[in-house]
């Protein structure tokens, strides 16, 4: 079993609800949604922050921003607005240490974020 939850979600040894997966990225709802449309975009390779997959391999981390804005669309929430977002760290609430962006949609979202 690997010791990362979201590796773990990405080879299929814990299930999700998954939405999306190719190759190089996986896309499922978050178990505690926090919108209508809540889905969390990883790759499936190991990187523990948004940071770090940037400087490591951009196109990679552009992938996981265009999966996002294509569930959008899928999810029916890309007309209506959307938001993605990483946290990093703990400051920002980063729970798991697996870079994931936030697809959150589907109701108006408040701006700043809490
Ligand atoms: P973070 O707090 O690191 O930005 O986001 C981690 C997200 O992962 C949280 O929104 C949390 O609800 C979600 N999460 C934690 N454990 C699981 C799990 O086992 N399955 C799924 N689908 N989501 C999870
Ligand atoms: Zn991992």
């Amino acid at each position: 079993m690997s010791e990362c939850l979201f590796c773990a979600i990405a080879s299929g040894e814990i299930p999700a609800d998954v939405v999306h997966s190719d190759d190089r990225t996986v896309a499922f709802r978050d178990i505690n949604p926090q919108a209508p449309v809540h889905v969390l975009v990883i790759p499936r390779e190991h990187y523990d922050t948004a940071g770090d997959i940037a400087a490591a391999d951009p196109a990679l981390a552009a992938e996981l921003i265009r999966v996002a804005a294509a569930i959008a669309q899928q999810e029916g929430v890309a007309d209506s607005g959307y938001r993605v977002v990483t946290n990093t760290g703990a400051d920002a609430g980063q729970s798991v240490r697996h870079v994931h962006f936030h697809l959150l949609g589907g109701r108006g979202l408040a701006w700043p974020p809490g």
